[in-house]
Protein backbone atom coordinates (compact mmCIF):
# COMPACT_ATOMS: atom_id res chain seq x y z
CA UNK A 1 0.00 0.00 0.00
CA UNK A 2 1.03 3.18 -0.92
CA UNK A 3 0.35 6.02 1.55
CA UNK A 4 -0.05 9.52 -0.76
CA UNK A 5 -2.44 12.61 0.35
CA UNK A 6 -2.54 15.32 3.18
CA UNK A 7 -0.94 13.36 6.44
CA UNK A 8 1.68 11.61 4.49
CA UNK A 9 4.26 12.73 6.36
CA UNK A 10 2.68 12.86 9.32
CA UNK A 11 1.27 8.89 9.06
CA UNK A 12 4.99 7.72 7.53
CA UNK A 13 6.23 9.20 11.23
CA UNK A 14 3.66 8.06 13.15
CA UNK A 15 4.15 3.91 10.96
CA UNK A 16 7.92 3.74 12.62
CA UNK A 17 6.37 5.49 15.97
CA UNK A 18 5.51 2.94 18.90
CA UNK A 19 1.78 3.00 19.81
CA UNK A 20 0.87 5.13 16.97
CA UNK A 21 -2.95 5.61 15.94
CA UNK A 22 -3.57 5.51 12.07
CA UNK A 23 -5.46 8.82 12.16
CA UNK A 24 -2.98 11.85 12.95
CA UNK A 25 -3.10 14.06 15.46
CA UNK A 26 -3.84 17.90 15.60
CA UNK A 27 0.27 18.07 16.42
CA UNK A 28 1.52 15.82 13.12
CA UNK A 29 -0.86 17.71 11.02
CA UNK A 30 0.48 20.90 12.17
CA UNK A 31 3.67 19.53 11.82
CA UNK A 32 3.15 17.99 8.28
CA UNK A 33 1.82 21.84 6.57
CA UNK A 34 5.20 23.25 8.69
CA UNK A 35 7.03 20.86 6.80
CA UNK A 36 5.73 21.79 3.56
CA UNK A 37 6.24 25.14 4.09
CA UNK A 38 10.00 24.60 4.75
CA UNK A 39 10.14 22.69 1.77
CA UNK A 40 8.37 25.13 -0.11
CA UNK A 41 10.75 27.84 0.85
CA UNK A 42 14.28 26.09 0.17
CA UNK A 43 13.21 24.84 -3.10
CA UNK A 44 11.03 27.75 -4.46
CA UNK A 45 11.87 30.94 -3.35
CA UNK A 46 15.66 30.75 -1.50
CA UNK A 47 16.81 28.41 -4.81
CA UNK A 48 14.99 30.94 -6.96
CA UNK A 49 16.89 33.95 -4.97
CA UNK A 50 14.28 35.47 -2.74
CA UNK A 51 17.12 35.89 0.56
CA UNK A 52 15.01 38.64 2.71
CA UNK A 53 14.91 36.84 5.53
CA UNK A 54 11.73 38.92 7.22
CA UNK A 55 9.95 37.83 3.59
CA UNK A 56 10.97 34.12 4.13
CA UNK A 57 10.14 33.90 7.99
CA UNK A 58 6.76 35.49 7.02
CA UNK A 59 5.91 32.78 4.28
CA UNK A 60 7.26 29.74 6.77
CA UNK A 61 4.43 31.42 9.26
CA UNK A 62 1.10 31.59 7.52
CA UNK A 63 -0.64 28.81 6.93
CA UNK A 64 -1.24 29.18 2.84
CA UNK A 65 -3.33 25.76 2.88
CA UNK A 66 -6.14 28.13 5.16
CA UNK A 67 -6.49 30.44 2.14
CA UNK A 68 -7.26 27.59 -0.68
CA UNK A 69 -10.18 26.11 -1.38
CA UNK A 70 -10.83 23.11 1.07
CA UNK A 71 -10.39 20.99 -2.72
CA UNK A 72 -6.97 22.04 -3.67
CA UNK A 73 -5.59 22.12 0.22
CA UNK A 74 -3.65 19.39 -0.47
CA UNK A 75 -1.46 21.83 -3.63
CA UNK A 76 -1.10 24.61 -1.28
CA UNK A 77 2.13 24.29 -1.47
CA UNK A 78 2.72 23.58 -4.70
CA UNK A 79 4.93 25.53 -7.01
CA UNK A 80 2.15 26.93 -8.92
CA UNK A 81 -0.52 29.54 -8.61
CA UNK A 82 -4.31 27.40 -7.88
CA UNK A 83 -7.78 28.26 -8.57
CA UNK A 84 -9.79 30.45 -6.41
CA UNK A 85 -13.15 30.69 -7.84
CA UNK A 86 -15.23 33.04 -10.12
CA UNK A 87 -12.06 32.32 -12.52
CA UNK A 88 -9.38 33.89 -10.24
CA UNK A 89 -6.42 32.22 -8.84
CA UNK A 90 -4.04 32.85 -5.79
CA UNK A 91 -0.28 33.12 -6.95
CA UNK A 92 2.49 31.18 -6.80
CA UNK A 93 4.50 31.51 -3.79
CA UNK A 94 7.59 32.54 -5.46
CA UNK A 95 5.61 35.53 -7.40
CA UNK A 96 4.27 36.30 -4.08
CA UNK A 97 7.83 36.07 -2.11
CA UNK A 98 9.15 38.14 -5.02
CA UNK A 99 6.66 40.97 -4.96
CA UNK A 100 6.53 41.03 -1.30
CA UNK A 101 10.62 41.36 -1.35
CA UNK A 102 10.50 43.78 -4.56
CA UNK A 103 8.38 46.15 -1.87
CA UNK A 104 11.23 46.28 0.67
CA UNK A 105 8.56 46.04 3.35
CA UNK A 106 9.40 48.20 7.06
CA UNK A 107 6.95 46.97 10.15
CA UNK A 108 5.42 50.60 10.22
CA UNK A 109 4.62 50.79 6.78
CA UNK A 110 0.94 51.46 5.13
CA UNK A 111 0.09 49.29 2.28
CA UNK A 112 -2.41 49.02 -0.08
CA UNK A 113 -2.98 45.85 -2.31
CA UNK A 114 -5.49 45.78 -5.55
CA UNK A 115 -6.69 42.52 -5.72
CA UNK A 116 -7.17 40.75 -2.38
CA UNK A 117 -8.27 37.13 -4.06
CA UNK A 118 -8.03 34.43 -1.13
CA UNK A 119 -5.82 37.03 0.82
CA UNK A 120 -2.87 35.49 1.42
CA UNK A 121 -1.12 38.09 0.19
CA UNK A 122 -2.70 40.27 2.38
CA UNK A 123 -2.13 37.91 5.29
CA UNK A 124 1.59 38.06 4.17
CA UNK A 125 2.26 41.84 4.35
CA UNK A 126 -0.01 41.58 7.36
CA UNK A 127 3.12 39.96 9.04
CA UNK A 128 5.39 42.47 7.01
CA UNK A 129 4.55 45.90 7.84
CA UNK A 130 2.16 48.16 9.41
CA UNK A 131 -1.65 48.33 8.56
CA UNK A 132 -2.92 46.86 5.23
CA UNK A 133 -5.57 48.06 3.30
CA UNK A 134 -6.96 45.93 0.20
CA UNK A 135 -9.16 45.92 -2.57
CA UNK A 136 -11.39 43.32 -3.99
CA UNK A 137 -13.98 43.41 -7.18
CA UNK A 138 -15.37 40.09 -6.65
CA UNK A 139 -17.71 41.20 -3.66
CA UNK A 140 -17.87 36.55 -2.80
CA UNK A 141 -13.77 36.93 -3.14
CA UNK A 142 -13.94 39.72 -0.82
CA UNK A 143 -16.29 38.08 1.80
CA UNK A 144 -14.29 34.86 1.93
CA UNK A 145 -11.08 36.38 2.10
CA UNK A 146 -12.11 38.51 4.96
CA UNK A 147 -13.44 35.80 6.73
CA UNK A 148 -10.18 33.83 6.39
CA UNK A 149 -8.14 36.48 7.99
CA UNK A 150 -10.30 37.37 10.44
CA UNK A 151 -9.74 33.45 11.54
CA UNK A 152 -6.00 33.69 11.27
CA UNK A 153 -6.10 36.66 13.21
CA UNK A 154 -4.82 39.58 11.51
CA UNK A 155 -6.79 42.73 12.51
CA UNK A 156 -4.95 44.99 10.75
CA UNK A 157 -5.66 43.44 7.20
CA UNK A 158 -8.48 46.07 5.77
CA UNK A 159 -10.68 44.34 3.37
CA UNK A 160 -12.93 46.64 1.21
CA UNK A 161 -15.49 45.36 -2.06
CA UNK A 162 -14.60 48.10 -5.05
CA UNK A 163 -12.47 48.98 -7.87
CA UNK A 164 -9.16 49.17 -7.45
CA UNK A 165 -8.56 51.71 -10.33
CA UNK A 166 -9.95 54.13 -8.03
CA UNK A 167 -7.27 52.99 -5.06
CA UNK A 168 -8.54 53.93 -1.25
CA UNK A 169 -8.28 57.85 -1.18
CA UNK A 170 -9.34 57.91 2.19
CA UNK A 171 -6.64 56.00 3.70
CA UNK A 172 -3.65 57.42 1.04
CA UNK A 173 -1.10 58.48 0.80
CA UNK A 174 0.20 54.62 1.40
CA UNK A 175 4.54 53.94 1.61
CA UNK A 176 3.66 50.83 -0.24
CA UNK A 177 1.41 49.56 -3.54
CA UNK A 178 1.04 45.94 -4.70
CA UNK A 179 -1.03 45.24 -7.19
CA UNK A 180 -1.96 41.47 -8.23
CA UNK A 181 -3.72 41.74 -11.66
CA UNK A 182 -2.11 43.34 -14.51
CA UNK A 183 -3.41 46.85 -16.06
CA UNK A 184 -3.03 47.87 -19.02
CA UNK A 185 -0.95 50.51 -17.64
CA UNK A 186 -0.01 51.86 -14.35
CA UNK A 187 -3.32 53.51 -13.04
CA UNK A 188 -2.82 57.44 -12.19
CA UNK A 189 -4.84 57.13 -8.96
CA UNK A 190 -2.44 54.99 -7.69
CA UNK A 191 0.50 56.89 -8.02
CA UNK A 192 -1.09 59.28 -7.14
CA UNK A 193 -1.81 57.76 -3.69
CA UNK A 194 1.82 56.45 -3.17
CA UNK A 195 3.97 58.85 -1.02
CA UNK A 196 6.97 60.69 -1.81
CA UNK A 197 9.25 58.35 -1.28
CA UNK A 198 7.36 55.16 -1.85
CA UNK A 199 7.38 52.07 -3.96
CA UNK A 200 4.95 50.26 -5.95
CA UNK A 201 5.23 46.62 -7.72
CA UNK A 202 2.83 45.89 -10.64
CA UNK A 203 2.33 44.07 -13.26
CA UNK A 204 1.80 45.85 -16.47
CA UNK A 205 0.50 44.51 -19.86
CA UNK A 206 -2.89 44.15 -21.54
CA UNK A 207 -1.86 40.85 -23.16
CA UNK A 208 -1.69 37.85 -20.86
CA UNK A 209 1.48 36.68 -22.89
CA UNK A 210 2.94 39.97 -22.68
CA UNK A 211 3.15 41.71 -18.97
CA UNK A 212 5.88 42.85 -17.15
CA UNK A 213 6.47 43.10 -13.60
CA UNK A 214 7.09 47.09 -13.02
CA UNK A 215 8.82 48.53 -9.83
CA UNK A 216 7.75 52.16 -9.40
CA UNK A 217 9.29 54.26 -6.94
CA UNK A 218 8.22 58.21 -6.52
CA UNK A 219 10.77 60.61 -5.63
CA UNK A 220 10.45 64.17 -4.81
CA UNK A 221 11.57 64.90 -8.68
CA UNK A 222 8.85 62.53 -10.30
CA UNK A 223 8.48 58.68 -10.53
CA UNK A 224 10.94 56.38 -11.74
CA UNK A 225 9.88 52.84 -13.26
CA UNK A 226 12.00 49.47 -13.50
CA UNK A 227 11.22 46.16 -15.40
CA UNK A 228 11.99 43.17 -13.93
CA UNK A 229 10.16 39.60 -14.60
CA UNK A 230 8.30 38.50 -17.31
CA UNK A 231 4.65 37.52 -15.59
CA UNK A 232 1.17 36.51 -15.80
CA UNK A 233 -1.27 37.66 -13.76
CA UNK A 234 -5.12 37.78 -14.43
CA UNK A 235 -6.06 41.12 -16.07
CA UNK A 236 -7.49 44.11 -14.22
CA UNK A 237 -10.78 44.58 -14.42
CA UNK A 238 -11.89 48.47 -15.19
CA UNK A 239 -14.97 48.56 -13.44
CA UNK A 240 -17.39 46.16 -11.22
CA UNK A 241 -19.82 44.10 -12.87
N1 LIG B 1 -3.41 38.61 -4.16
C1 LIG B 1 -4.28 37.47 -4.40
C2 LIG B 1 -4.25 36.96 -5.82
C3 LIG B 1 -5.00 37.85 -6.68
S1 LIG B 1 -5.71 37.25 -8.17
C4 LIG B 1 -4.02 36.34 -3.44
O1 LIG B 1 -3.10 36.44 -2.62
O2 LIG B 1 -4.76 35.36 -3.48
C5 LIG B 1 -6.27 38.82 -8.73
C6 LIG B 1 -7.48 39.36 -8.00
O3 LIG B 1 -7.69 40.69 -8.46
C7 LIG B 1 -8.76 38.59 -8.30
O4 LIG B 1 -9.35 38.16 -7.10
C8 LIG B 1 -9.62 39.61 -9.03
O5 LIG B 1 -11.01 39.46 -8.78
C9 LIG B 1 -9.08 40.92 -8.50
N2 LIG B 1 -9.31 42.09 -9.36
C10 LIG B 1 -9.34 42.16 -10.71
N3 LIG B 1 -9.57 43.42 -11.10
C11 LIG B 1 -9.70 44.17 -9.97
C12 LIG B 1 -9.97 45.56 -9.72
N4 LIG B 1 -10.16 46.44 -10.71
N5 LIG B 1 -10.03 45.97 -8.44
C13 LIG B 1 -9.85 45.10 -7.40
N6 LIG B 1 -9.62 43.78 -7.59
C14 LIG B 1 -9.53 43.32 -8.85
Amino acid sequence: MTIRGDWSLALAGCLLAAGCTAEPSAGQRAADWEARRTRMIDSQLRARGIADKRVLDAMQKVPRHLFVPEEYRSRAYDDSPLPIGHDQTISQPYIVGYMSEALELRPTDRVLEIGTGSGYQAAILGELAGDVYTIEIVPELAERARAALDAAGYRNVHVRHGNGYLGWPEAAPFDRIIVTAAPEKIPQALVDQLAVGGIMVVPVGAVYDDQIMTIVRKTDKGVVTRETLPVRFVPMKKRIE
